[in-house]
């Protein structure tokens, strides 16, 4: 009882540290941003279906490679092709990548998956949304000290099809999963992925008119209403597809320096 006692006077005296320390309150460092990307990754492989589709397994084997290869970065990079019908993406901070089967066949190309992956893993080698990751790890921390209750109540606060599916494991990571899969970033991150994805896949050997294309499909896909998961974080607009075209020449000179090109690569079938 006297040991309890003492554990609850730490732990109040560690809450009280924690929360009057928020203004000026030191940022989990990029290594712990990682660790728990990577926490969270794992609660995805475990649950996740690993599709055996080996053609298009062997697709997004070598377009990861190759963007991984292009950004320049040095993650420790891992991808999976999710059996899954939702037409849905995403690299995680540290270079944790998925691929969902629901998109492979919007995208109809081997160009156009580059775009997409480029896209996302642009959002890793910029950052973006490291504030939030931060945010949402201090407050798990604090949660789970007060009671751990706040961790499952994480899937109240879930939107998005993928988060609701992926936070209900209850895991460690829950309150990063919930700031990586509720993901909304600013448009002016969207734009910044999009220029640097373009150039990702460009300078892969990929022909980086096809990152326009894909907005389009995406659109056809869903008649134009904004339905799916990757549509859903993902905004389309004509200013995007305009912005796109306008970086072209850009990205063309990259791709011109391409020690291989592939062009659009093989059709998606
Ligand atoms: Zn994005």
């Amino acid at each position: 009882m006297k040991f309890k006692s003492l554990v609850f006077l730490l732990l109040s005296l560690f809450i009280i540290q924690s929360c009057s320390s928020i203004p000026g309150v030191k940022e989990p460092s990029e290594a712990e941003i990682n660790a728990e990307s990577l926490k969270a990754y794992n609660e995805v492989k475990a649950k996740a279906k690993i599709s055996n589709n080996r053609e298009w397994k062997e697709m997004v084997d070598r377009v990861a490679r190759r963007i991984a290869k292009a950004s320049g970065e040095n993650f420790d990079w891992e991808w999976i092709l999710i059996e899954d019908p939702q037409v849905n993406a995403w690299c995680m901070p540290g270079g944790k990548m998925a691929v969902y089967t629901g998109i492979m066949p919007i995208l109809k190309t081997e160009g156009a998956l580059a775009a997409v992956m480029g896209h996302e893993v642009a959002h890793a080698t910029k950052r973006h949304g490291k504030q939030r990751y931060s945010r949402a790890i201090k407050g798990n921390l604090i949660g789970a000290v007060v009671g751990g209750a706040a961790i499952a109540g994480g899937q109240f606060l879930c939107k998005t099809q993928t988060c609701k599916t992926l936070t209900g494991l209850g895991g460690a990571a829950a309150g990063f999963a919930v700031a990586f899969f509720d993901r909304k970033f600013s448009r002016g991150d969207e734009t910044e992925a999009d220029h640097e994805g373009q150039v990702f896949m460009a300078r892969a050997g990929y022909d980086p008119a096809e990152a326009a294309v894909v907005w389009e499909r995406m659109a056809a896909n869903n008649g134009g209403k904004a339905s799916d998961e990757w549509m859903s974080t993902h905004p389309s607009d004509k200013t995007r597809m305009k912005n796109l075209r306008t970086w072209l020449p850009q990205a063309e000179a990259v791709y011109s320096q391409a020690p291989v090109k592939y062009g659009i690569g093989e059709n998606i079938r």
